[in-house]
């Protein structure tokens, strides 16, 4: 998963440096899971992209990748504008977008997490949002490490 962090990350530079975020990543260990390093890359990239899109200007964003019973873990911290508890579970579904995000105008189609969730699950892992209005969001991908034959 560490190549897959670098690789998303090469990726989204250009649209942090246009925002003057700056980037940071904690690489605790490399694990090794099962999948498409394709689709993977996609699904970081379009949880840095989020966080990059729904924070404010000079602010930080934070990627971690840690081991955690046998599960690769992934966190995207941002220091946005945050999610709204009762929002949370309906921004996986297809074209939702929270009305802050709609009336902003930032142009996206409201299908990031849809097409993230469905990636994720493909792989058999699973998304967690922590997330508090004004001060931040957290989205944690939580992979199974490929087992030893
Ligand atoms: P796109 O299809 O271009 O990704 P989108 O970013 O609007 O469009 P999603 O990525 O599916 O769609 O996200 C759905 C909604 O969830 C967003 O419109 C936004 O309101 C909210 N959201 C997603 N990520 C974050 C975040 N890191 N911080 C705050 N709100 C977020
Ligand atoms: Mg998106």
């Amino acid at each position: 998963l560490k190549d897959v962090i670098v690789r998303a990350t090469e990726m989204t530079v250009p649209r942090l440096e246009e925002k003057n975020m700056s980037f940071e990543a904690e690489i605790e260990q490399d694990v090794i899971v099962e999948g498409d390093s394709n689709r993977l890359i996609q699904v970081v990239m379009n949880l840095i992209t989020n966080a990059t899109t729904y924070s404010l200007e000079n602010t930080k964003i934070k990627v971690k990748l840690y081991e955690q019973n046998n599960n690769g873990v992934i966190e995207i911290i941002d220091e946005g504008i945050g999610i709204e508890k009762t929002e949370i579970p309906r921004i996986f579904e297809r074209f939702y977008r929270v009305d802050r995000a709609r009336s902003r105008n930032s142009g996206g189609t409201g299908l990031g997490l849809a097409i993230v969730k469905h990636l994720i699950e493909a792989h058999h892992g699973k998304i967690q949002v922590d997330s508090v209005v004004g001060e931040g969001t957290t989205m944690r991908v939580i992979l199974p490490q490929k087992q030893p034959n």
